[in-house]
């Protein structure tokens, strides 16, 4: 049996940043609070909540003062800085580059569709903390839509201004962007006139799409590492699921079977842009040790 880890796969750079600095703080401070999962990975929050981190909700973090308090990748709204001065909390805004530009970018696009009378459509998954951070930014005035089968709250008679969350897949951003353009040209608008389509979905996220589709293909066996709630992951694993129907997701190494493996295989072992690179080698180790014949 030959064993291959996705050298792409693992943190993308904002979770990288956002969890050495973390690290970096509780080598000095000992605790270190943080809003909400630093990173959708229950092995990982479960090694930086060893080291001292303490992950609070919304209601906690109201009632916070006087603290330090560190701000993940996927960035926030502005009530979370207004909160923040009010309560005299330090925060470590670790909000990934990318994010903050396309926040940026959605109060441009909100300033002009409200010249216009438009509409702000951001491609989403309700709920998402990175969605929250950039509806956020308009006073949550944005449609957001999480399927090109359900378009409600769009008028589609009005200017409409579509971007998507950093993490969505790029074929159901276009499918959305397709659906409403048909229903606006039902509608009898020319969407070449009403219509801005901006994909924002992050490089490194479309990136590894044809990267994973090729490892994935590679190999007999797939193991995909990834937390259940990241939403990059149950995407990236369907994209396995396409090209290989041998792929098992788990989300950490006790839910491994060895009637999955046979002796002759070769296994890519892949995740998540919030997958550890040390959980995919402990699944590796794991994975070597049950002895396959
Ligand atoms: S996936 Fe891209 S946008 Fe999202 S945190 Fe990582 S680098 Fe930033």
């Amino acid at each position: 049996m030959k064993i291959t880890i996705d050298n792409k796969s693992g943190f993308c750079s904002g979770v990288t940043s956002a969890i050495q600095a973390a690290e970096k703080e509780l080598r000095q401070s000992k605790r270190l609070y943080c809003l909400g999962d630093l990173v959708h990975n229950s092995s990982e929050m479960d090694r930086l909540r060893n080291l001292g981190l303490e992950v609070i909700t919304y209601d906690q973090f109201k009632s916070l003062k006087n603290e330090r308090v560190l701000i993940r990748a996927h960035g926030e709204p502005p009530s979370t800085y207004e909160i923040a001065r009010q309560n005299n909390l330090t925060l470590l805004d670790y909000s990934c580059p990318v994010v903050l530009k396309l926040q940026k970018r959605i109060i441009t696009g909100f300033d002009q569709m409200s010249a216009q009378n438009g509409q702000v459509v951001i491609y989403g998954k309700h709920g998402h903390a990175e969605v929250i951070g950039l509806n956020g930014q308009i006073s949550d005035k944005a449609i957001i839509i999480s399927s090109p089968d359900n378009l409600t709250g769009i008028d589609f008679t009005k200017p409409i201004v579509l971007f998507s969350q950093t993490t969505k897949d790029e074929n159901g951003f276009y499918q959305v962007a397709e659906a409403i353009k048909q229903t606006m040209i039902k509608s009898g608008i020319d969407p070449d006139k009403s219509l801005t389509i901006n994909n924002t979905i992050c490089r490194l996220v479309s990136k590894r799409v044809p990267q994973l589709r090729k490892f994935a293909s590679e190999h007999d066996i797939v193991i995909f590492v990834s937390g259940i709630k990241s939403s990059n992951g149950q995407f990236l694993f369907s994209i396995c699921q396409e090209v290989n129907h041998r792929c098992y997701m788990i989300s950490d190494v006790t839910q491994l079977k060895k009637e999955w493996f046979r002796a002759t295989d070769s296994v890519g072992i892949c995740g998540a842009t919030s997958t550890p690179m040390w959980l995919m080698e402990e699944v590796s180790k794991n994975i070597e040790k049950m002895n396959i014949l």
